[in-house]
């Protein structure tokens, strides 16, 4: 429905506010946009109905390039919802909703039909709120006035820019529940800024998480939660919402860890093969000074090239050994430990530093404990 294609923004400041955005927003889904003030949420929605055109990249809407339409004839088929709603004081409540299908030239019957529909839609009686201006509601009233308002010309798309952000807590969640109630009749492709993980959370289809102008995971709630990207992601998420949720049903990966047997990539291969006797080891888990993790060399490979003088650990390993981060959810490390050639998989850092590995017989003397106990 709406996709991103490496999408970049540099502002005239030479500030490069987005690096890459790519991801897309399936129709009848609400995809929310979340991350730290500054982190581009607001110039990513801004450019789905160019109000910010992007310096690089390409954003379509049911295939079309936007850039190649009118903006103003775009913008009526998008509705948008911000924080400072902007209703128009001195306009009815009535005339307000009605601004854009007006705008449009809808005929009367068929516009106030809607606005009638709409403000029962959000339980405001249109008798007696639809002739009162503004001023004259409450904050979270305007608010659904804001958000019907911008449903009234029936777009297929609408962009909520932190919307309920300057309500009180109680309704903020009102005005939540009603989204997600509402959204259950209409079916719109929602797009949604905030920097709220329970608002998150409560309402989106998928999040989107961003940091830096980069998007750092796209994934449903549940999988995020579960499976959190990175370290930026849990503390993003919160450790209190990773403790309650299912993922504790899971041991933590660091539980199922062994110690791994490492050497340096530059460790000479006669050596090496010394290192695996001693140890009694089937691999080496190849690390660099730093203990960054660099590859997998076997006792196989070892013994094959070790009368060559010149070689090294790091001419002869696998360097390109699927390996698990070590906030991964343990489910993963039984999957690819499973799948895994070398019957061990290494654990690393967000750095890439080795913390350990999980093999196969960790992984069984887990469960076993876990029976025993
Ligand atoms: P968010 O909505 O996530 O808080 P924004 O998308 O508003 O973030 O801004 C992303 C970054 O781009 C911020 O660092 C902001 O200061 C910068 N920025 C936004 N607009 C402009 C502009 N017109 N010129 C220069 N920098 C800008
Ligand atoms: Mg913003």
């Amino acid at each position: 429905m709406i996709e991103f294609k490496e999408v970049n923004k540099v502002f005239q400041d030479g500030f490069h506010a987005l690096k890459d955005i790519t991801f897309k927003v399936e129709e009848g889904e609400l995809l929310v946009l979340i991350g730290p003030s500054g982190s581009g949420k607001t110039t990513t929605m801004r450019m789905i109905n160019r109000l910010i055109e992007p310096t690089k990249g390409t954003i379509t809407i049911e295939g079309k390039d936007i850039s190649k339409e009118d903006p103003v004839k775009l913008r009526r088929t998008i509705g948008y919802v911000i924080q400072q709603i902007g209703l128009l004081p001195h306009m009815t409540i009535k005339e307000n909703v009605s601004l854009v299908p007006r705008l449009m030239k809808w005929k009367k019957e068929r516009y106030i039909d809607k606005v009638d529909e709409l403000m029962h839609m959000v339980g405001l009686d249109p008798e007696v709120f639809g002739e009162r201006y503004p001023s004259e509601l409450s904050g979270g009233q305007q608010q659904r006035i804001g958000v019907i308002r911008a449903l009234a010309a029936e777009p297929k798309i609408i962009l909520m820019d932190e919307p309920f952000s300057a309500l009180d807590p109680i309704s903020r969640e009102q005005l939540q529940d009603e989204l997600v109630r509402l959204q259950r009749d209409i079916q719109k492709t929602i797009v949604f800024v905030t920097h709220d993980m329970d608002e998150a959370l409560k309402i989106a289809d998928r999040i989107c998480i961003m940091k830096d102008g980069e998007v750092v995971q796209l994934d449903t709630p549940e999988n995020i939660i579960r499976r959190p990207a990175n370290e930026f992601v849990r503390s993003f998420i919160g450790e209190d919402r990773l403790q309650g949720s299912d993922s504790i049903s899971f041991p933590k990966l660091t539980k199922l860890m062994v110690p791994a047997v490492t050497a340096g990539e530059n460790r000479r291969l006669a050596e090496s093969l010394k290192m695996i006797r001693s140890k009694r080891v089937n691999s080496l888990v190849v690390v660099d000074n730093q203990n960054v993790f660099q590859g997998i060399a076997t006792v196989w490979d070892v013994q094959k090239n070790y009368k060559d003088e010149e070689l090294m650990l790091k001419d002869i390993m696998d360097s390109s050994v699927v390996t698990l981060q070590q906030n991964d959810p343990a489910e993963k490390a039984f999957q690819l430990v499973n799948e895994s050639v070398y019957g061990f998989v290494p654990v690393i850092d967000e750095h890439r530093k080795l913390v350990g590995i999980v093999t196969r017989s960790s992984l069984v003397e887990y469960m076993v404990d876990e029976i025993v106990e």
